[in-house]
């Protein structure tokens, strides 16, 4: 695959190194004199975890290896004794330890016009529960006043303040003024390079600009963002198909949510997939197709193609298909693109399996049931999305993994190491090797759970999952060596998280 070759020649000599046993942790290179004065300064040293007797999967491959971490870094890997300076020995026995997940696309907070209920401390504690210790937030200026940098710094101090996980964020495009575009290259100067783009008319955006009607604005992006070293994630649905779908069944009197797939076809996304490579060859963009839900998107994507081409999924369209939106409870599974049919399901399963997908993540949007359910809603006013980060990594391991239909390695390269990659954190996250922060999760690949609206740490209070019985749990949780996640409970400070200073595109 074109991506895959992308991917692992950008890696080039970062590649795990598995066995490194020893390595220079402080004072490399200092005089005597010089970590004394050191030492003086420091009057503790930093807390030492040792994780013992576990099963360590990377990407790369999986073993029986203990791993030790100093501060928020993992210090060594292999065959570990206790030493005195250990903190504390956490017993792994019969546990996976994984790399934390990492959910690239998420929508946590509320924005003017657009209410959801969490926020970032009550979105990134659903996170952690979930064993997932990173998260990408869609920045959004409803105003379409704020110029990137300004997003970012607003953004940058709401974590600081309020986030348990660590962050990175996405600057939406709402409004392609030449202010806003010429701001590009202070993203990458603030480490988040990356934008998120709406193809069709997004409802409540203050300047609705769908792609067919603004070519020349789509371009100006695309080609800025290339040139910056922005990588473009893009929501790929065609505008002028959505809207004759719409018109059809309007005529024919179908404006309620039953008729909601059948208002966005499988063409508007195959459509606007085909045109977004076009831009992207055209113009040098590197693209991040978000959400791909259908067999022939996903084909489409796969194609050789000069340009970048990088395709994610969410859990939606694993689990659940177009049949829901029949049942009563239908409108709580609103999401756009809408579910589809088990034909696609298989193909998205088949994508995550062999590589055409990349990556998996929540879209998150905390919305409760009573939003949800508003039986105002039509197929041209609705809410779309639901939150699903705390359940979304046992879903696919029980399915994907248990299910016999994904490896160990590639459950952690679509769920860690791909993310990571792909949005400028790899190695310091996404894997587990010497020198990467110490995001890890312990996982009980057994543990039997029944998924329940009240154990959901969202605002939200529900899950679209709920009644589902998964097998495999996370256990425990650390993020950047702290444990923040133990016995059923997250027990990280509000504040604690961190915006990830993020590398450019080939950086
Ligand atoms: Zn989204």
């Amino acid at each position: 695959m074109f991506r895959q070759k992308t991917i692992n020649a950008r890696l080039g000599a970062g590649l795990v190194l598995w066995l490194a046993v020893s390595v220079c942790l402080t004072g490399c290179g200092q005089t005597a004199d010089d970590q004394s004065a050191d030492q003086a300064v420091e009057a503790a040293p930093p807390p030492s975890i040792l994780i013992r007797n576990g099963t360590a999967v990377t990407s790369e491959g999986h073993q029986d290896v203990d791993i030790r971490i100093i501060g928020e870094t993992i210090s060594e890997i292999g065959e570990l004794a206790p030493v005195p300076s250990d903190t504390r020995v956490i017993d792994a026995k019969g546990l996976l330890v994984l790399p934390g997940g990492i959910d690239a696309h998420t929508h946590l907070r509320a924005a003017e016009g657009f209410d959801v209920v969490d926020d970032y401390e009550t979105g990134t504690r659903s996170a952690l529960a979930g064993g997932i210790t990173t998260v990408g937030h869609m920045g959004v200026d409803l105003s379409g006043s704020l110029l990137p940098s300004q997003l970012i710094e607003q953004e940058s101090a709401l974590i600081n303040a309020e986030a348990l996980a660590d962050m990175f964020i996405h600057y939406t495009v709402f409004n392609p003024s030449d202010a806003v575009v010429s701001g590009f290259p202070e993203l990458i100067a603030a480490g988040q390079p990356s934008i998120k783009i709406f193809m069709p008319h997004q409802v409540g955006a203050p300047f609705p600009f769908p792609y067919d009607d603004n070519l020349a604005d789509f371009e100006k992006v695309f080609l800025a963002a290339a040139s910056a070293g922005l990588r473009v994630a893009v929501h790929a649905e065609d505008a002028d198909v959505i809207r004759t779908a719409v018109a059809r069944l309007t005529d024919a009197g179908n404006t309620t949510l039953e008729s909601y797939a059948e208002s966005r076809p499988v063409q508007a996304e195959v459509t606007a997939v085909e045109h977004a490579i076009e831009m992207a060859e055209r113009t040098g963009a590197s693209i991040y197709l978000v959400h791909i839900s259908t067999a022939e998107a996903i084909e489409t994507a796969a194609q050789d193609s000069d340009a970048e081409v990088f395709v994610e999924t969410r859990p939606i369209y694993l689990h659940l298909d177009e049949s829901r939106y029949a049942a009563a409870d239908g409108p709580l599974y609103v999401s756009a693109p809408p579910l589809r049919t088990l034909e696609d399901q298989d193909a998205v399963w088949a994508g995550m399996a062999n590589g055409t997908i990349d990556t998996i993540a929540s879209d998150h949007l905390g919305w409760t049931p009573e939003q949800k359910m508003d039986p105002e809603q039509t197929i041209t006013s609705f809410l779309a999305g639901s939150n699903n980060m705390q359940v979304m990594l046992p879903m696919l391991f029980s399915e994907g993994v248990n299910g016999g239909r994904l490896s160990l390695e590639r459950f952690v390269e679509l769920t860690a190491t791909n993310p990571a990659r792909i949005f400028g954190m790899y190695p310091m996250k996404g894997t587990l090797a010497v020198g990467s922060d110490a995001d890890i999760v312990l996982w009980d690949a057994d543990e039997e759970r029944t998924i329940r609206n009240e154990d959901i740490l969202s605002n939200s209070g529900f899950s679209i999952h709920a009644g589902a019985e998964v097998t495999g749990w996370p256990v425990l949780t650390l993020r950047r060596g702290e444990v923040v996640y133990e016995e059923g409970k997250v027990t990280a400070e509000r504040g604690s998280g961190r915006l990830v200073a993020r590398k450019p595109i080939g950086g």
